[in-house]
């Protein structure tokens, strides 16, 4: 039987008393199976069948394990989407989906009641304490391993989002993949604040950590000091985050110290490029190095990591997972030898089905079941993989290549930026120009002209930023990534 609702519940039959969520309230392996069973109860006795797609938009809280093991017990197509969703852009995931019953968190649910209203389609709000009448269902749905099991809507580079369709076999394969990377076993605590309806939340930290039998203990909203506090009262052994969450976490005052996380043994990052800086100071201040992986929605979340039981390469994001494969190929698509950068490709159990409906953007991103990520990277002589930039984020400067994750490198070194994201602004005379955003400290008085002439001491003179603007707080995507494309290009001023 291939149905990740039965690796995870699986648990409660060996032992029911188990912890699986930690907090913020405690919920057991036999908890939760009970409460899935009932979802699943209740999607049934509703006449949804198999394969019946049902959006569910909750945050990350305890009940979202719960509801979406229901759901895939039940064998319906879970869809999951950001709980910052308007209504229109449910409205379009409803539409291009063909859902047909909507489930939503209390707390996020009225642009979702709003376009399953216009539609006419089935909408239930889920409130904590809520009960689900139906009689339970005690089967588990087989799924074929094909079937597609969730879909997740990604903005892709262009056009309207499209929806990567993970089969059952996907979300499994993934699970075994990261679980032997990690050393994950029954007795580890893992924690994070990541969105559960993204792939990386969803498929590595919680469906890899519940199937494992660990705990999980959950954050709603991302906050570096409730993420120090959880991890000292939980005695967590592993983080999961992203870049900007372990550099806010660095900024957190207070009486936070290594011996107080003896027990954390893993600090993992993806989703977007992590500064060695960061590395460092994490480990210096915390005492665990942060180790990185990469992946996409479109791999069920990873494809790489720095495992734990081989060499880890700082800087890196590790080597292929368990049955994947990477390759770095040239605009032609011929493989390049190690140290050449190129676009990377991925093939393996975790690539997606397909996009949901769309076979030409299928056509496009999947040949000959190799994935085209759309990230330049580099492979080393030993298969670690180093990340260098989006193709789509690169800048060209008169002619010249600019990967803005370089610049970004050394500009984190510097001593009162907090935060910082290299992009290309249009520019008459070079094509693009580079342009740096920059959080500064608190208190901060630098100013552009003086980052500039710091920063071409370390840098080739065409990679040195011209343009800066000062903000606040960067722009952030579902995950907390940085989102380059939210940035206001025109915003930008020379300093010069
Ligand atoms: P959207 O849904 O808006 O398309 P997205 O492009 O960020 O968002 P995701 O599937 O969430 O889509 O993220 C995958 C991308 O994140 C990768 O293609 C890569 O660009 C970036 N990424 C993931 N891990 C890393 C990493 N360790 N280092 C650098 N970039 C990374």
């Amino acid at each position: 039987m291939v149905n990740i609702a039965a690796e995870v519940w699986a648990q409660a039959e060996s032992d029911p008393a188990r912890v699986a969520v930690r907090s913020p309230v405690t919920i057991t392996y036999g908890g939760l199976r009970q409460a899935g069973r009932r979802v699943a109860g209740a999607v049934r006795s509703a006449g949804y069948a198999p394969l019946d797609r049902v959006l569910f938009i909750a945050p990350t809280i305890p009940e979202f394990p719960e509801i979406y093991y229901g759901l895939h017990a039940a064998g319906v197509t879970v869809v999951t989407m950001n709980t910052m969703s308007t209504h229109p852009e449910i409205g379009y995931v409803l539409a291009d989906s063909g859902t047909s019953l909507v489930v939503a968190w209390h707390e996020c649910a009225d642009a979702a009641r709003t376009a399953a209203a216009e539609r006419g389609i089935e909408f239930w709000e889920i409130e904590p304490g809520h009960s689900f009448e139906a009689p339970p269902l005690t089967d588990v749905h087989e799924h074929a391993h094909d079937d597609t099991a969730v879909i997740m809507y990604t903005s892709g580079t262009t056009g309207k989002p499209k929806g990567a369709e993970l089969t059952a076999a996907n979300l499994i394969r993934a699970v075994q993949s990261f679980t032997p990377v990690f050393n994950l076993t029954g007795e580890d605590r893992v924690g994070t604040a990541l969105p559960l309806f993204h792939s990386y939340g969803q498929s590595i930290c919680m469906n890899t950590a519940l199937a494992a039998g660990a705990s999980i203990s959950l954050l709603t909203r991302f906050e570096p000091g409730d993420v120090l506090r959880m991890m000292k009262r939980d005695r967590l052994t592993i983080l999961l985050g992203v870049p900007t969450m372990w550099n806010a976490m660095l900024h957190v005052e207070g009486d936070f110290r290594a011996e107080d996380f003896t027990e954390l043994r893993l600090a993992g990052s993806g989703g977007a490029s992590l500064p060695v800086e960061v590395i460092l100071a994490f480990e210096d201040r915390f005492g665990c190095r942060i180790l990185e992986g990469y992946g996409l929605t479109e791999s069920t979340g990873g494809a790489t990591f720095n495992d734990l039981n081989r060499e880890q390469k700082t800087g890196t994001v590790g080597r292929a997972l368990p049955g994947m494969t990477v390759e770095v190929r040239d605009s032609d698509g011929h493989a390049l030898p190690p140290g050449e950068p190129g676009e990377v490709y991925l093939k393996g159990p975790m690539i997606m089905k397909g996009y949901w409906n769309r076979p030409e953007a299928t056509a496009q991103d999947l040949r000959d079941g190799w994935l085209k990520t759309g990230d330049i990277g580099a492979l080393d002589h030993e298969g670690y993989l180093s990340i260098l930039d989006r193709v789509k984020d690169l800048i060209i400067r008169g002619g010249y290549n600019v990967y803005p994750r370089e610049v970004e490198e050394v500009l984190y070194e510097h001593a009162d930026i907090v935060e910082v994201a290299v992009i290309g602004a249009p520019d008459e005379h070079y094509g693009e120009e580079i342009a740096a955003v920059i959080a500064l400290a608190p208190g901060s008085t630098v100013t552009g002209e003086e980052i500039r002439s710091w920063a071409k001491q370390r840098l080739s003179a065409y990679k040195v930023p011209r343009l800066f603007s000062f903000v606040e707080q960067l722009p952030r995507g579902a995950t907390g990534k940085i989102l380059k494309r939210a940035i206001d290009r025109d915003e930008l001023r020379s300093s010069a």
